[in-house]
């Protein structure tokens, strides 16, 4: 009896380590997923423009999960060998640090938070489990370290001579990818505004004020009150302006958007987003505020996922970059794929050739090609970034 006792437990100890062990690949493998497809037909004339490409993706919340950027994973959409496949330069890797339950695109409160049972289930540092700075911290340090592990395949990019070098090497023929840091809300702040500084010490250079819920600067456009930006909010726009932080105003109500560019006068981007008058999601954004991000100069990345482009199709993600160019022009223009952002898409980081392939059917130009697949954003880092 007693040795069954003991078996017993020994069985549950084992099932409770391969639970522990095995949640955070299950947790990822349930959360971003590709839609099963055929390998995509990509023609001669394609790759060939594809491989001359300087390719920029905006956002993609990779650092998230539980897993090396250095290994290829058969999980989720981006790693580093997946980005050298898919030829891409330049990935901007935003940390998440909250995201409400029954996340949705009308109305969430910041009462709920996914993100902490995700942190504790990955085994990240103790130190990471009740503070949002932290986690924003911890995502930079896995982004650091990896670069430092293998510098020849990843550099953290922070300064506008830091994208030179990365052009200059990517013309040379090396396949290095550059990874920008970002932050995916400012709830990171922990409501102190001297912590913009201390992201900005840790290599965050790209801001996006909002995620899913109202935060100390304002109202989200997935939150409850809509608002603009409050007096803290604008002591945060004021300190990223003397930082020359980019500001990235995807997830920000519509009065914050408003207030924003009254504030600053440098241009702004909207990371990942849909565009209504291709998809009417109430995750996108219209055609007057595409207007006014691109008269102040600015991006807009066109997203991969189905809440952006409504049918996730490489047909579909063209059609609303199509969209885009004709209302605003081919330099306002990038991707901002939302890959490993609990999306569901058509195809990975690796198979990112389908876009000029499926461009070059839709009949873009070379240059529109080149200016949407990247060129815009090396030209805007090099620009806006701090010099060096
Ligand atoms: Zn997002």
């Amino acid at each position: 009896m007693k040795t069954t006792i003991r078996w017993a437990g020994v069985a549950i100890a084992v099932l409770l380590v391969a639970v522990i062990l095995m949640l955070p690949g299950y947790l990822e493998r349930v959360t971003n997923t590709i839609v099963p497809h055929e390998p995509y037909e990509i023609s001669q004339a394609a790759a060939d423009l594809h491989k001359e490409l300087f390719v920029a993706d905006l956002h993609s919340d990779t650092l998230l999960w539980h897993r090396s950027v250095l290994r290829r994973s058969a999980r989720g959409h981006v790693d580093v060998p997946r980005l050298r496949d898919g030829n891409v330069a330049l990935q901007v890797f935003p940390a998440v640090t909250k995201s409400p339950s029954g996340m949705n695109y009308d109305q969430n409160t910041g009462d709920t938070d996914q993100i902490t049972q995700l942190v504790i289930a990955q085994r990240w540092p103790i130190r990471t489990w009740g503070s949002l700075l932290e986690r924003a911290l911890y995502q930079s340090e896995k982004l650091h370290k990896a670069a430092e592990r293998y510098p020849g395949e990843l550099t953290v990019v922070k300064s506008a001579d830091d994208i030179v070098r990365l052009l200059t090497a990517r013309v040379a023929g090396e396949q290095v990818v550059g990874g920008l840091l970002a932050i995916e809300g400012l709830h990171a702040l922990e409501g102190n505004v001297e912590n913009v500084q201390t992201l900005y010490d840790a290599g965050f250079r790209m801001m996006g004020l909002h995620h899913f819920f109202d935060n100390r600067l304002g109202g989200s456009l997935h939150g409850v009150s809509s608002a603009g930006l409050t007096p803290f909010g604008e002591e945060v726009v004021a300190r990223m302006d003397a930082l020359n932080i980019i500001i990235d105003l995807a997830h920000s109500s519509e009065a914050v958007v408003e207030d924003v560019l009254k504030l600053t006068r440098r241009p702004v981007v909207i990371s990942h987003t849909g565009v209504k008058g291709a998809c009417n999601s109430a995750r996108n954004i219209d055609d007057s505020l595409m207007r006014r991000i691109a008269r102040r100069g600015g991006l807009i990345g066109i997203g991969y996922w189905d809440g952006a482009v409504c049918d996730p199709s490489p047909e579909s993600v063209v059609r609303s970059i199509r969209y885009a160019i004709d209302l605003v022009g081919a330099d306002h223009v990038a991707l901002g794929s939302d890959y490993d952002g609990a999306t569901a898409v058509a195809f990975d980081t690796s198979e990112v050739a389908v876009l000029t392939e499926e461009m070059l059917k839709a009949g873009f130009t070379q240059e529109e090609i080149r200016k949407v697949m990247g060129d815009n954003v090396a030209l805007f880092l090099s620009k806006f970034l701090p010099a060096s």
